[in-house]
């Protein structure tokens, strides 16, 4: 169904699935605010749906489900199908990380009594949307002696908040006259932490006193933060957003909205003729680089993993012709059209909430720089199944012509020669600390990715 509303579809028990799917979703999100946590969760949720894991695998066959981790922040999930798997897979793919501030590796300092915490940025921010809101913190700490530890602050209602601190209006006659993206530094994101001396020294105390409650409450020095990796990002729980409760507020839509649709979808769906595969990787925001990002080789690695185990005789082989043959979706979101923002969409060609899942051909910048551009008669094959399975769906490209741009995953799975197209969620405020989604077009990238997987 082409650019209707989803909600004017829904009777009242699908009114209920659409809320009830969405609690979940702000649960699963809520939780899951960093790349780690989100693939920690998922892996809970592939267990407890049957899902083993591939290194605990002797053989594979038809009908098993099996799922691969790399490093705690990359998962790939099957469900292999009755056909031969050179035939190719059926693959949705999202990106499970988030803007967000990071630690730098030596955080800590102290400037007027005030401890401080140094930050370095990750993926695309408009800095002065991370100022004078409550954050939190979350991550591991890596001890040489191979310890692990989970740091967790900030989203308990008994736990402390922390926070970047923006100059009062009064004082901001110079500020104010500086462009939006020169009036707060990256350099001056930095988190406080504290005011409190320790006692007994005059130097740098309150920072000293900072490292004693961490030492106390994690057992860690100052250095063990070099191996660390503490993110900073919004406190708090999703939310549902709107009198009507039509949508939901939250940290990570982008793209954890998709990721979430397409695990969960995979979830839905047994007896499927091209084996069935989610994944979830991490880095898409800094480019997809590293051994997480969709440029690792762990995807193609896994595949080859499976057909081995399927008793293919040259497995590496049978997985380069397994990706030339697959289709994918690469589940990412897209930008809604925000009414007070009008001026940079062409309306003929851009996302509106409650429209559906979102079709983009190709994203890119300047001439569809750096864009995967889907094929016509694969585009064509998929709006038949979205069309065929009442799934209502739109078109998209990222605002007017030279406007600016984006990039998601999908040109790089479009390397190995298949079929890909991107299909997401849109989005308001994406990249900000709080952004928003519509409850309905969750529900309908949902259906969508599950009527892709079956056919
Ligand atoms: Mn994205
Ligand atoms: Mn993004």
């Amino acid at each position: 169904m082409y650019r209707k509303n989803a909600w004017k579809q829904y009777d009242k028990d699908e009114m209920q699935k659409v809320m009830n799917y969405a609690e979940e979703y702000k649960n699963f999100i809520t939780f899951g605010k960093t790349e780690r946590l989100f693939a920690k969760k998922s892996i809970d949720l592939l267990k407890k749906n049957g899902f083993k894991n591939i290194d605990e695998t002797k053989d594979l066959k038809v009908g098993d489900k099996v799922f691969a981790v790399n490093k705690n922040k990359n998962i790939c999930a099957f469900i292999i199908g009755s056909r031969d798997i050179e035939d190719g897979l059926r693959i949705l793919g999202a990106h499970i990380d988030s803007p967000r501030l990071d630690f730098k590796e030596h955080p800590f300092y102290e400037k007027e009594e005030f401890a401080l915490a140094d930050t370095h940025y990750y993926g695309g921010v408009k800095k002065y949307q991370w100022v004078t809101i409550p954050l939190a913190l979350h991550g591991v700490i890596c001890k040489e002696d191979g310890t692990v530890i989970d740091v967790n602050i900030g989203e308990d209602a008994s736990d402390p908040v922390l926070g970047i601190t923006d100059l009062l209006i009064h004082l901001s006659k110079d500020q104010m006259a500086k462009k939006l993206s020169e009036a707060i530094t990256g350099e001056n994101l930095d988190v406080t932490l504290g005011n409190i001396p320790i006692e007994g020294e005059n130097k740098d105390a309150v920072k000293l006193n900072i490292l004693k409650l961490l030492k106390d409450k994690y057992g860690v020095e100052e250095e063990d933060f070099l191996s660390a990796e503490i993110e900073v990002v919004p406190a708090g729980s999703a939310r549902d957003f709107g009198l009507d409760r039509s949508m939901i507020a939250g940290y990570g839509h982008d793209d954890r909205s998709c990721a979430y649709s397409s695990l969960t979808a995979l979830l839905e769906v047994k007896d499927v003729e091209y084996t069935a595969c989610c994944c979830l990787v991490d880095k898409e925001e800094i480019g997809s680089v590293g051994a997480t990002g969709a440029k690792s080789l762990f995807f193609e690695n896994t595949v080859a993993k499976v057909a081995e185990l399927m008793g293919k005789s040259s497995p590496l082989f049978a997985a380069r012709i397994a990706m030339e043959n697959s289709r994918m979706l690469s589940s990412d979101v897209s930008a809604a059209v925000d009414p007070l923002y009008l001026s940079v969409s062409d309306k003929k060609n851009a996302a509106f909430f409650a429209n559906g899942l979102v079709i983009n051909k190709y994203t890119g910048a300047r001439g569809k720089s750096g864009s995967n551009d889907a094929n016509p008669e694969y585009y064509a094959w998929v709006r038949s199944v979205l069309d065929n399975n009442q799934v209502c769906w739109q078109n998209a490209e990222l605002g007017k012509v030279d406007q600016g741009g984006g990039g998601t995953i999908a040109y790089i799975l479009g390397n190995y020669n298949m079929n890909v197209i991107d299909a997401g969620i849109p989005v308001l405020n994406m990249h900000a600390p709080m952004e928003i989604i519509s409850k309905a077009d969750l529900f309908e990238a949902f259906k969508g990715y599950i009527s892709f997987l079956k056919a």
